[in-house]
């Protein structure tokens, strides 16, 4: 999603309320070559406003899966989800870590982990290459 027109002092205050992490996959944003972007938690075409509250930080990974998804189909109970809101949502809530890969623990972890291909499997051994550097999480 296009984002240019988000202030720089808009962005900056973003990236470092996140302390500079995807604030999906956890991978550190002076980790990964890609830079990272401002992803619209409810996406524009939805209503959602360029204000921080609705803003978080997110590895190109992250944001191109997502795109202007808010919500998915639970692989588990066919049950429409919302998508993991960072804003006003904990990531431990809805995840765990087991090495590199994240397991979800509801409903929507299991939405985000699977329309985010938060477990792909290059990104699996980037975060592996990561842990084994003490980079992450
Ligand atoms: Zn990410």
């Amino acid at each position: 999603m296009r984002d240019s027109y988000i202030s720089a002092e808009l962005r900056q205050q973003v990236a470092r309320r996140a302390n500079y992490r995807c604030e999906y996959c956890l991978v550190k944003q002076d980790d990964v070559l890609l830079s990272y972007q401002l992803d619209h938690i409810i996406a524009v075409q939805h209503g959602g406003e360029t204000v921080a509250q609705n803003l978080a930080l997110a590895c190109a990974h992250c944001n191109r899966h997502k795109g202007a998804n808010i919500a998915s189909i639970d692989p588990t109970t066919g049950q429409l989800m919302l998508l993991f809101n960072p804003r006003t949502q904990v990531w431990t809530e809805h995840f765990k870590l087991e090495g590199a890969f994240i397991s979800p623990l509801t409903a929507v972890g299991r939405v985000t982990v699977r329309l985010l291909k938060l477990n792909y499997p290059e990104r699996l051994r980037v975060r592996q290459a990561l842990i084994e550097i003490g980079n992450y999480p």
